[in-house]
């Protein structure tokens, strides 16, 4: 389980000092169905815009 997650998102409501995320869990999806090949196929789908 991912204790700290970091995360560069500033105007995402969860994230926190530090790039922190401050939610209790967090969605990652791919752009691809259920597989990626790499970093760039994937994303956040908890983020919320804030700030
Ligand atoms: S919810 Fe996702 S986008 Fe928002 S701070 Fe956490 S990791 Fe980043």
């Amino acid at each position: 389980m991912a204790q700290d997650v970091l995360c560069e998102v500033s105007n995402c409501k969860y994230n926190k000092e530090g790039k922190k995320c401050g939610a209790d869990q967090i969605f990652v999806v791919s752009h691809k169905g259920n597989k990626a090949h790499n970093s760039e196929e994937t994303d956040c789908k908890t983020f919320e815009p804030g700030m």
